[in-house]
């Protein structure tokens, strides 16, 4: 499993992404900004690629979600990665990024009929899964798809097994009070009515039971309770499903002592022993998975200026050019992410301090209570930790910011894949 320092070190007393110096990007670009590296995104990709060899056949379908820059997209998609989508404009970034349609699959629990019409039209055949969550979506995929001349649109029931995934509430989503998914009884029915659509065909089943899982318990309960379904509702409908797609959700470690999560080679142990040759399925079922986080968290950080202290007799204030509207998951989840000089070796002492942006919110809080060196100064520069993953793509303009530059570190090599927002991008669209 990725940790925070695995693809950024200090070389001479500089924090580097590779051989490239984290300082040079920010005098080029301007702060904040955020920078990914190619080999951080790629090697738990790979990990879990080889992870999952043992299977006859599998996908990886990247959660978009958690960064959907179209360089990310790109880099990932020609290393086999798939995607897994949640809206029509992530479609548009996947298809932009040359991902094949049949290693796309849909989740979410409002499709509309749009984003449904331009899944289905993607390639000769439309995208390899919609991940149906309610009767109702079920009706409308089956609609659309025979007002365009769909002989079959590909789906899949996205179950909800009321599995606790013991992460933090707004990140679960495999509770019978989360709105995601299909309850027993209402897969059931789903799969009943199924059968008589002419329009629709049904290939698979899927879960997903929520984000930054830190044990494979709930895990492994939640395969077993999908293989079971997988049973039924095969009797049910009277054909053997293609695939089932196990979700996302497995943590990484965002503190240098934080939390260990489980390591990708027991996840995907887990998956080979439940699904693979060995397993009463005997790989019969193709595989997807829909990791997101753990691609992309540890891949990037979030560079930015100090730009004021407040000195105070308990602790410090250090204000910095990054905002809650860049990066929101202290604010959103109380998350934790370290905080590390670029350049190493000032000499004051630790303090305790809080790292704050300037927005007009008490949430706008990177880290509270944090222990930080005193010479830290106007102009310094830090780097926000493990902000590849839920960072530029939850970022929004609140207090009319414009949004941060967003620049890929690949070999000896570094280019902006998104350019800072301008001020003419913040009133695009607006009329007096
Ligand atoms: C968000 C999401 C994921 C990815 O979750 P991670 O914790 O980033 O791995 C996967 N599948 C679905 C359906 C999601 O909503």
């Amino acid at each position: 499993m990725t940790q925070p320092l695995d693809f950024f070190r200090y070389r001479h007393r500089s924090l580097r992404a590779g051989s490239t110096d984290l300082a040079e990007i920010a005098a080029r670009v301007g702060t904040p900004a955020y920078v990914y590296s190619a080999e951080g995104l790629l090697k738990p990709f790979r990990e879990l690629q080889s992870g999952l060899r043992g299977l006859r056949e599998s996908t990886i379908c990247y959660a978009v979600k958690s960064n959907s820059n179209i360089g990310v997209l790109k880099l990932l998609g020609d290393a086999g990665a798939g995607a897994d989508l949640v809206s029509g404009g992530e479609l548009l970034r996947a298809r932009k990024a040359n991902i094949p349609p049949q290693r796309i699959v849909f989740s979410g629990v409002g499709k509309t009929a749009d984003e449904i019409q331009a899944g289905l039209s993607y390639g000769a055949h439309g995208i390899y899964s919609f991940h149906v969550e309610s009767l109702e979506e079920l009706e409308l995929i089956q609609s659309v798809a025979e007002r365009h001349d769909v002989k079959q649109a590909r789906t899949a029931f996205r179950f909800n097994p009321n599995i606790d995934a013991k992460t933090h509430p707004y990140i679960s989503t495999g509770l019978k009070r989360n709105k995601f998914g299909l309850n027993r009884a209402e897969l059931l029915e789903a799969a009943r009515r199924a059968r008589k659509l002419g329009n629709v065909h049904v290939c698979g089943l899927s879960i997903h039971i929520g984000s930054q899982l830190l044990s494979l318990k709930p895990l492994q309960a939640a395969f077993q309770a999908l293989a079971t379904m997988v049973l039924e509702i095969e009797a049910l409908l009277g054909h053997p499903l293609e695939f089932v797609d196990l979700g996302g959700g497995v943590g990484v470690s965002y503190e240098v002592r934080g939390p260990k999560p489980p390591s990708l080679k027991e996840y995907t142990r887990l998956i080979v022993a439940t699904f693979g040759p060995k397993s009463p399925f005997r790989s019969r079922l193709r595989v997807l998975i829909e990791p997101g986080r753990t691609i992309s968290a540890n891949a990037g950080v979030l560079l930015t200026r100090v730009l004021f202290r407040k000195a105070r007799k308990a602790k410090d204030f250090l204000v910095v050019d990054a905002g809650m509207n860049d990066l929101m998951r202290p604010a959103l989840y109380g998350s934790r992410h370290a905080v590390l000089p670029v350049r190493q070796g000032t000499k004051g002492k630790l303090k305790r301090t809080d790292l704050v942006g300037p927005v007009c919110e008490s949430s706008d809080c990177f880290g509270q209570d944090l222990q930080l060196d005193t010479a830290l100064a106007s102009g310094d520069l830090l780097a926000i930790m493990s902000s590849g993953a839920y960072g530029m793509s939850m970022a929004g303009n609140y207090n009319s910011r414009v949004r941060p530059a967003e620049v890929l570190v690949e070999g000896n090599r570094w280019r902006v894949i998104r350019d800072r927002e301008t001020l003419d991008d913040l009133l695009r669209g607006e009329h007096l």
